[in-house]
């Protein structure tokens, strides 16, 4: 197999062996960014001479026999939400084109402890608002399945690029879905952690009581790994909890005897796309020949989860991005007549249609005389959907959905129509607003030969369970083998 097709377990026992080189591997990387890059277009900065530097620094502790982490030298882009120190970052927005971060996230920071190899920069919807990776100021990204259709959002760069064998890994974030329901679309392994188990400190905020970062990777071992090096909680982020972090991989265990899947019933109404309804039911007939125990769940308030997502994560949004004035970030409008004009210009001109959609949706649902109706009532529905989930993990310990509707759609097919790109979400809100762990794992293809995910979630803080019941999922299927052959001589 050539190395970029490699994950990093595997890669890892290469380097120790000392078989081959970090630099070998980061260079075998950027061959294929070279060949595919081109007709995928998942990275918006490539960061080649960090890259080598970092790679020769691993090699240097592989060469003196050092005991290195499991991530040491291994090859991983980043959303372009997550902040790195001077290397841009611009939430694939205009107004911080020119944004050149003078920290590193936390995450960062962790990961180069661990000696990761940081590739690039990863495409993603303007302020991971959206499902498709559209609305990024910058470029398209295409599936690597079909170059005519969208790889998900909004962290749709970062499932493309490990899709596509130009990364190993990936980091991404989640607000509503961003990790899990790109993963889906582009056929590899994506999840969101317990809201609070990963540090936020340096993710440029869109709704901080929503917003987790989370791993894309090419297998469930991996996902263990990332997380391993990612989770844990920070001073530096007051929402971060501060319980023990598990080894991750002492999940890994083949073996769901015993173990209680809940189905709920909301997710499969008549209107889910029959084969992806069909592949996800055969997913968890799979689990329970391997002894696992499916019974019906009822999460009733689900269908408001969409409703009440398109409230909360506006209002956030726009105090949030109240700091985007021309003052202190990125773009400022050249021509302001006065310090009115300079803010209305920068903000007009800075932003995109969905980012300034969003702006006006959470500035109306938070002002005075409708807060009450609209911001109060949804976190009071909020609470009823966390509810409903603390019901159910009474009597279950994961939760089995399809991640997506639907499969992959084409390029063009929904930006036209908000609604119907918001309803992409309508599998993954339910779980963000309870902060619940989820992973999206391949299931199988469409007939159109379009990957499916199959969600598993957990209660909060229950990350073992959920990568138990997807690492037995994957250790009997070939689904995540299944890989993408992109058509180099298409459109893109
Ligand atoms: N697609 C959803 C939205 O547009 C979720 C985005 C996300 O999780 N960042 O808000």
């Amino acid at each position: 197999m050539p190395l970029h097709e490699l994950t990093a377990h595997a890669l890892h026992e290469k380097l120790k062996e000392r078989e081959i080189t970090a630099q070998e591997l980061t260079e075998a990387i950027y061959e294929r960014i070279a060949e595919v890059e081109p007709h995928v277009k998942g990275y918006l900065t490539l960061t080649k001479d960090i890259a080598l530097e970092q790679a020769d620094r691993a090699d240097q502790g592989f060469q003196n026999g050092d005991e290195m982490p499991p991530l040491a030298g291994i090859p991983i882009a980043i959303k372009d939400v997550i902040c790195t120190k001077g290397v841009r970052t611009t939430c694939g927005s205009k107004i911080l084109d020119n944004f050149v971060p003078p920290y590193n996230a936390t995450v960062m920071t962790k990961l180069h402890e661990q000696g990761v190899v940081m590739v690039g920069k990863t495409n993603m919807d303007e302020f991971a608002m959206g499902s498709s990776t559209e609305n990024s100021a910058y470029q398209i990204t295409h599936n690597p399945w079909d170059l005519d259709t969208i790889p998900g959002g909004s962290s749709g760069g970062s499932a493309a690029v490990v899709s596509a064998d130009t990364a190993v890994c990936s980091l991404g974030s989640d607000t509503g879905g961003s990790i899990r329901q790109p993963a889906a679309l582009c056929g590899v392994v994506g999840m969101k952690p317990t809201y609070g188990r990963v540090s936020r400190y340096g993710l440029v905020a869109f709704a901080s009581s929503l917003d987790q970062i989370g791993p894309f990777t090419k297998d469930v071992t991996d996902c263990a790994l990332l997380l391993n090096a990612i989770c844990g909680s920070d001073a530096m982020d007051a929402t971060s909890v501060d319980v023990p972090v598990p080894d991750f991989t002492q999940c890994l265990i083949n073996d769901v005897d015993g173990l209680k899947i809940g189905v709920p019933k909301e997710y499969f109404t008549p209107a889910l796309d029959t084969e992806i309804a069909d592949n996800v039911h055969a997913a968890i007939a799979v689990l329970e020949e391997l002894g696992a125990t499916v019974e019906e769940v009822s999460l009733p308030h689900t269908e408001y989860a969409i409703a009440t997502y398109y409230i909360i994560a506006p209002a956030e949004a726009s105090a949030n991005l109240a700091r985007y004035d021309g003052v202190r970030y990125g773009y400022r409008n050249e021509n302001p007549e006065n310090l009115i004009s300079m803010y209305k210009k920068t903000r007009s001109k800075g932003f995109g249609e969905e980012v300034k959609r969003r702006i006006m949706l959470g500035t109306f649902a938070l002002s005075a005389g409708y807060q009450d109706a609209y911001y109060k009532k949804a976190q009071k529905v909020r609470t009823l959907i966390k509810s409903d989930f603390d019901a159910a993990f009474e009597k279950v310990d994961v939760i089995a959905t399809p991640t997506s509707p639907t499969p992959a759609f084409k390029i063009g097919e929904r930006t036209a129509d908000p609604l119907q790109m918001y309803l992409s979400d309508v599998m993954t809100t339910p779980a963000s607003h309870a902060g619940l762990p989820g992973i999206s794992v391949p299931c199988g293809l469409v007939k159109s030969g379009l990957p499916i995910g199959l969600q598993l979630l957990g209660a909060p803080f229950a990350e073992e369970n959920v990568l138990r019941v997807a690492y037995t999922f994957e250790q009997n299927t070939e689904y995540h083998q299944q890989k993408p052959e992109i058509q180099t001589n298409g459109v893109g």
